[in-house]
């Protein structure tokens, strides 16, 4: 079923004064925001929308969306952007009528359970567990299941990181994060279902070809950046910036993935925290050095991870981990003359290890002449052409994964150890369904 966005002029709800708000509809919610790129401010959820009509006592291409709470009154641009919305919605709001009301057939939204998928490949590894391909049995579709042990989870102290996950994987919509369609939970384990992202890890085609040259690598960029503004903007730090995280899309866009050890509630630019975590090339002098950091720590990856790209290597590397947290610290940057004089001023701008005067303003970092010509609004909208499609054949192709992953046979463990109530207390809430999804099915 078709999802919808636009701008709309919305009322306020306490202060009655109207506003313009991006929105979104998906995931069964709209999703409002000040901009296309900026964080979440409200969420209505259709399932508490009792009709969508044409306003008759506002002007103005006003419509109304009735909740129990209140009626929101939205303004489209145009009559004929009204009727799509009103269209749209009302379709929805139909599906989920006939759905609760087990209507035509339809039976009310089962649970989703492991069973009801069939397990096809392994297609990567986490920290905490692996990824694999499967396919959905009532229909065919091919999705990507991460499972993270409990006992793991527990043991390692991560149970703030795993639910952040879950939160940011679920709340965030935007074209260049990855999409969460369910999660759910058995007594040992935990379940993320996404779409598959076929088209390979960033690091997969860098090891393969070395390195990319700087219009290609300007392009994901772009698209990496819009997709940091935009968490930042809903107060997350990514903390896991790497070429392994950033999948292609068959179409050859970015997708950013593993929300492991994001942190959520960063609100403020002036927002700290301490955990050390991350992955060693990565890391910012900030983090090596034990003091609390903020999002500027992110736009240390982007530039090591802008460095990799051009060159092949990160700009600080050494298989000795001490030695190379040494050369984070103290090692003079060196280019090789394959660095344009732009990337070159980029990255050392990036590359700043005082974190105050390190470039991470998303603002500045687009009006910067390494992104010379980039037309922001069509970035972000995905209408750049992609530099380099992958070669795939169909959403289930695996071509694009290490080999070396898809050897493992796709089979589920079983833990024998089992988790006390108050264990599995720490999991709670963690079951989640996709309207939309579920919806298209
Ligand atoms: P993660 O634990 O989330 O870092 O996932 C480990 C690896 O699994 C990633 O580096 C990807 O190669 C792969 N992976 C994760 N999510 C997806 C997805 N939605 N589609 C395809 N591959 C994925």
């Amino acid at each position: 079923m078709a999802d919808i966005q636009g701008y709309l002029v919305k009322q306020g709800g306490s202060i009655k004064t109207w506003k313009k708000r991006w929105c979104v509809l998906k995931n069964g919610s709209i999703f409002y925001s000040k901009k296309a790129n900026s964080g979440e401010l409200g969420i209505i959820h259709l399932k508490c929308v009792s009709s969508v009509v044409a306003s008759t006592k506002k002007k103005n291409n006003c419509f109304e969306i009735e909740t129990p709470e209140r009626t929101y009154y939205m303004k489209a641009p145009s009559p004929q952007d009204m009727n799509q919305w009103i269209e749209v919605l009302n379709q929805h709001l139909k599906k989920l009528k006939e759905q609760s009301n087990g209507a035509n057939g339809l039976a009310k939204p089962e649970r989703i359970t492991v069973e009801d998928f069939d397990l096809l490949k392994v297609i990567g590894k986490g920290s905490f567990g692996k990824v694999m391909q499967v396919r959905k049995k009532d229909n065919n579709k091919i999705y990507a299941m991460k499972v993270l042990n409990k006992n793991n989870i527990l043991e390692r102290k991560e149970v703030d990181h795993t639910r952040a996950e879950k939160n940011i994987l679920q709340k965030l919509v935007h074209p260049f994060l990855v999409n969460l369609n369910y999660s759910f939970q058995t007594n040992d384990k935990l379940y993320f279902i996404m779409d598959y992202v076929n088209g390979g890890e960033l690091f997969f085609h860098l090891q393969n070809e070395e390195k990319f040259d700087e219009s290609r690598v300007k392009f994901y960029c772009a698209e990496i950046v819009c997709g940091l503004e935009y968490l930042h903007n809903c107060g997350v730090l990514y903390r896991d910036l790497k070429p392994e995280n950033i999948l292609l899309t068959e179409d050859g866009h970015i997708c950013m993935t593993d929300f492991g050890i994001s942190k959520e509630g960063l609100l403020s630019d002036n927002d700290r925290t301490k955990t050390f975590c991350g992955t060693p090339e990565y890391l910012a002098p900030e983090i090596l050095k034990g003091n609390s950091y903020g999002k500027a720590v992110d736009w240390w990856s982007f530039g090591t991870l802008v460095y990799e790209m051009l060159s092949g290597l990160p700009p600080f590397y050494s298989q000795d981990v001490r030695e190379m947290y040494n050369k984070i610290i103290n090692e003079e940057l060196k280019f090789t003359p394959q660095f344009s004089a732009e990337a070159r001023d980029f990255i050392l701008l990036l590359l700043e290890r005082d974190p105050n005067k390190r470039l991470k303003d998303p603002k500045i970092i687009k009006s910067h002449p390494f992104f010379k010509g980039v037309d922001w609004d069509k970035c972000l909208k995905k209408e750049l052409t992609p530099p380099f499609i992958p070669q795939v054949n169909g959403k289930a192709d695996t071509s694009q994964i290490d080999s070396g992953f898809l050897v493992e046979t796709a089979k589920l463990s079983l833990d024998p150890t089992s988790l006390s109530s108050s264990m599995q207390k720490n999991f709670e809430g963690f079951t989640f369904i996709n309207v939309n999804e579920h919806l298209n099915t």
